[in-house]
């Protein structure tokens, strides 16, 4: 497909959707949407605010109230997911090309993986939310006490970024398979498919209210939805930093549930008993690179055993061609755009730190430049990396991979622990006992072993520590747009 001619005539519409309709901000306000593919403008934006908030939050909640939606039976709901997910896949082409235009991630894998991750989660929830039973607790035999989930009423979700469309999924299918109105705020920098899936939505049968998006800025739309009375729940991922604020301003209003999934800095252990060395490197470097390593759980740290490490290092050396940025929309790219200027000076900014604090550059560490203009920087190799240095310590969410060596398991897991995140982690070994030992002793909410790329609908996600509380993902998701009710009844 010729995804230049394609872009070239598409329409952007960057209006706010509100109670079923496409609406600019009530201010009046909107933003410059950017594309990291070339630089260039494709459209305005509604910059939402408090004001906005305000009427999203009156029409989620009278949709709640008059349960338009949550009072639908389940297997009503799971027929309107099941058609959204549907609408997902039948407008695929369109969704990958707003996506990787967005964001600037190869269409190869808006295609493959964002629109399939995205249309697989709704219909996921769908299929399982008229198969989940409600318990009766084994009390005295004059009594019943049922206990049973209800929705939590209305959720706001605040998303990144880096995958526009499955972190909103990851959000609003589970939201509103336990019948929540949802209020949908996307990240600044990519607003744009959460616009086209809302649309879509509508068009499966969501009624009006049960669905809206708010696109704006974190201090001021997103700020709103953390600080506002009637919200009773927020979803939301992203950094570490805004999670804190997020859970101070949900404490400090109404006392909102607040979930959070934030940053990473996981670890990836390498042993010299490793099963298979060539699959060991293709999957360190392979994950490191995916998404432009703008990845929340992209295994940035690297150990490896001390009597291997020379010939591991060659060999992933030997792969960073492969990873050489290209134009997104060109079907042979696998690693596209940074999303914007500022994020590609964060990545350079730590690619220059590494340099002077000592480590050594082993490939990459340029901007690359291409002739499309946007913002592009080499798939990056450190060795010799220190567990004090700052790019061994901090979220970089570029393409840069930091290499530690180590001799002694026990060590590799102290300075894997040794970090305020605790999202994923691998090891890579033959021996079975070495793995489950280095699994249990490793804080992280998802541990790999022998492979980087377990992911599945069906398991939860999530991080320990400052990586976030509760999980995506499975029936746990279920668990935070859900509160618990019993019922006692006298027999
Ligand atoms: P961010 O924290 O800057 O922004 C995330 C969202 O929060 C955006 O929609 C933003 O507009 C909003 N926001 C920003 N400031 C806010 C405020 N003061 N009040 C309310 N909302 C505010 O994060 P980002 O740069 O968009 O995303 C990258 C981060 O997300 C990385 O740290 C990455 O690890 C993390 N992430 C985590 C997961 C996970 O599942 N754990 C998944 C993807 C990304």
């Amino acid at each position: 497909m010729n995804w230049h001619a394609r872009a070239a005539e598409l329409t952007i519409d960057g209006r706010a959707l509100i109670n079923g309709e496409r609406v600019w901000a009530i201010a009046g306000l909107q933003f410059d949407n950017l594309s990291p593919v070339d630089g260039r403008l494709l459209g305005q934006v509604a910059r939402c605010d408090s004001l906005d908030v305000d009427v999203a939050v009156l029409a989620a909640r009278a949709a709640f109230d008059d349960r338009r939606w949550a009072g639908k039976s389940p297997a009503q709901r799971k027929r309107v997911l099941i058609k959204f997910a549907d609408l997902v896949q039948q407008n695929g082409p369109e969704l990958a090309l707003l996506e990787t235009l967005d964001m600037g991630k190869p269409i190869k894998y808006s295609q493959s993986v964002d629109v399939g991750a995205t249309a697989n989660c709704l219909r996921w929830y769908g299929e399982a939310i008229d198969k989940i039973y409600d318990e009766i607790a084994p009390t005295p035999s004059d009594s019943l006490a049922l206990i049973q989930r209800e929705p939590v009423g209305v959720v706001a979700a605040i998303v990144p970024w880096n995958y526009p469309m499955i972190m909103a999924a990851w959000k609003i299918a589970p939201a509103l398979a336990a019948g929540n109105s949802v209020i949908l705020k996307p990240s600044e920098k990519s607003p744009l498919t959460a616009l086209r899936l809302a649309d879509l939505g509508l068009e499966a049968g969501l009624p009006p209210g049960v669905l809206n998006v708010l696109p704006g800025y974190g201090i001021e739309a997103g700020a709103a939805l953390a600080l506002h009375m009637d919200i009773d729940c927020i979803g939301f991922t992203g950094s570490t930093r805004t999670g804190k604020l997020i859970v101070q301003m949900a404490g400090q209003s109404n006392l909102k549930r607040a979930w959070t999934e934030l940053g990473g800095k996981s670890a990836n252990i390498v042993c010299a008993d490793c099963p298979d060395l060539d699959k060991a490197v293709a999957a360190a470097i392979g994950s490191i690179f995916f998404n432009q390593g703008e990845s929340c759980n992209a295994p940035s740290r690297l150990f490896v055993e001390e009597s291997i490490k020379a010939e591991f290092l060659a060999k992933a050396k030997a792969m960073l061609p492969q990873f050489q940025p290209g134009d997104p929309l060109d079907e042979a790219t696998v690693m596209g755009a940074i999303v914007d200027a500022t994020q590609m000076q964060t990545v350079m900014g730590y690619i220059a730190k590494g340099r002077s604090e000592g480590a050594q550059l082993l490939g990459g560490g340029e901007a690359a430049r291409l002739d499309t203009g946007g913002y592009y920087v080499q798939p990056t190799l450190f060795d010799g990396v220190d567990a004090s240095m700052t790019i061994a310590r901090e979220e970089i969410f570029g393409p840069v991979l930091s290499v530690l060596g180590f001799t002694d398991i026990e060590e590799a897991i102290r300075q894997a622990n040794a970090t305020p995140y605790g999202l994923q982690a691998a090891v890579w070994t033959s021996d079975i006992g070495k793995a489950i030992r280095t699994s249990r002793a490793l804080r992280a909410g998802t541990v790999h072993v022998n492979q980087y790329d377990g992911d599945d609908i069906t398991v939860p996600f999530g991080g320990y520590k400052q990586s976030g509380n509760g999980r995506d993902k499975s029936l746990h998701a279920l668990d935070k747009y859900t509160e618990l009710k019993t019922t006692w009844i006298q027999v």
